[in-house]
């Protein structure tokens, strides 16, 4: 298969020839037939497919063939992304795509003074990139116009429909005109996300390229229980003991990023975060550092964990598991991209087994674990698999004191330790599907 035989024109294959894109990714094959003939889509694809081309291709295609010219503040496609740094880099992308067509493109997204935007808008854009809440800000303040719209593409699809983005989506939908090609695609789908795109998408095509909530399968993943105390210390001994050479690091809170990142520096280590609480111009400073490798070590929130394309990344670590299972699908794949390995490492503490287990579920895999010989956790992380059970060791009971009433209800035998009817395990419990509740905007 060829992007030409896919009929993509002679403009977009100079560019593609140019980037060394020589084979469509099975998304892209999918997906751009089916967007250039105009129809609504529903894809599912790992992180790290391609999935950028298999949107942008089509659509820039669409908007050049039909030649129509954009007018002042107005936009013909839109493409809704969840983090300003997908932002930049989704357009990035588009910008390479482009190079050859004579459209305009954009991107525009908070964190950042809104007065270069809106003047840059003044001119009309074909094709724009923003996220949510800064789009709205701009409608309101009459920047940006919907009326020649012609189709929106929602980029990491779960997450922008999750109730975090609800408001703003749904008043964005409501600016939207009714007809327009409506293209949805993300890593993960939940159910209830599959609901709800039904009802937005016009008989969609669904695509599907890899199994349902599949981890990339050239990550290798491993898991070291730890006591939560120790986490850092751990941190410090596998960094040092394994050589690690560029790691993304994941933390579940701002703090936690903080913490890690003074303790990192502390030793000399060449580190830096980035979350929700920093400037954006800090954030987007500290990732292209990472990206050009001036930095060793970038510790983050989940504000890094989606569609960030990061060359050749050998290693994410978890310090913290993600309260959602699904981000852990998206953390990882942030490794082992566009065909290369990757190594995934999670430090888990005896806290965090139902996350864990959820993980496990969702990815159908159990997690292998390696314990490392000097932090063999004192809290055990109970046993988990894929099948979401968390097994509860017995604590070892205490043999009961002779004559005392309390627990001497017959239950042990005269020699001792052994329960008779006492619960060997505890029961088994299902852990229920990962969390779909509400989530933080801005981690
Ligand atoms: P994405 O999933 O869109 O973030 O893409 C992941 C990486 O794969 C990016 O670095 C893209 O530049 C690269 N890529 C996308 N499509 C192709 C292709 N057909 N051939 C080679 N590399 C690609």
């Amino acid at each position: 298969m060829t992007f030409a035989k896919l009929g993509l024109i002679e403009p977009l294959l100079r560019a593609l020839e140019h980037l060394k894109y020589t084979t469509p990714t099975p998304v892209q094959a999918a997906a751009i037939p089916a967007v250039l003939a105009g129809r609504d889509l529903m894809a599912a694809a790992q992180t790290g497919t391609g999935k950028t081309a298999g949107f942008a291709l089509p659509l820039l295609q669409r908007l050049v063939m039909e030649g129509e010219k954009v007018a002042s503040n107005s936009v013909r496609a839109l493409v809704l992304v969840p983090t300003r740094e997908l932002a930049e880099q989704v357009h990035a992308n588009i910008v390479e795509y482009a190079e050859h067509l004579p459209l305009r493109t954009y991107a525009v997204y908070g964190g950042v003074s809104i007065n270069p935007q809106m003047m840059k808008l003044r001119k009309g854009i074909d094709l724009l990139v923003a996220t949510p809440g800064r789009l709205l800000d701009l409608f309101r303040q009459n920047a940006v116009k919907f009326n020649q719209l012609q189709a929106l593409v929602l980029d990491e699809a779960d997450r922008m429909l999750d109730l975090g983005f609800a408001e703003e989506l749904r008043s964005i939908y409501a600016a939207l005109p009714v007809t327009r090609q409506t293209l949805l695609f993300s890593a993960t789908f939940s159910d209830e996300i599959r609901l709800m795109a039904r009802q937005m998408l016009d008989d969609p095509l669904s695509v599907e390229v890899s199994p349902r909530n599949v981890a990339a399968s050239s990550v290798k993943q491993w898991v070291v229980p730890v006591d939560k105390k120790r986490k850092p210390e751990l941190f410090m001994h596998l960094l040092r003991k394994q050589r690690w050479k560029q790691v993304l690091v994941f933390a579940k809170t701002r703090n936690g990023v903080d913490a890690l990142v003074e303790r990192l520096q502390a030793q000399g280590v060449n580190a830096d975060g980035i979350h929700g609480d920093r400037p954006q111009a800090t954030r987007q400073r500290a990732l292209d550092s990472f990206k050009a490798r001036e930095i060793q070590i970038l510790v983050a929130t989940d504000v890094a964990a989606r569609g960030l394309d990061i060359d050749d990344l050998p290693l994410v670590v978890n310090f913290d598991l993600p309260i959602v299972a699904e981000d852990y699908i998206h953390r990882i794949g942030r490794t082992g991209r566009a065909g290369n390995t990757g190594e995934a490492i999670s430090l888990v503490c005896a806290d965090e087994v139902n996350m864990l287990s959820a993980i496990e579920m969702l990815t159908r895999k159990t997690l292998p674990r390696h314990e490392e010989p000097d932090f063999v956790p004192e809290h055990r992380v109970p046993e988990t698999d894929a099948s979401g059970q968390v097994v509860k060791k017995p604590k070892k009971p205490k043999k009961p004191k002779q004559g005392s009433g309390k627990g001497s209800l017959g239950r042990w035998t005269d020699s001792g330790d052994t329960p008779a009817a006492a619960p060997q395990v505890k029961p088994v419990r299902k852990v229920p599907t990962f969390n779909t509740g509400p989530r933080k905007r801005k981690p």
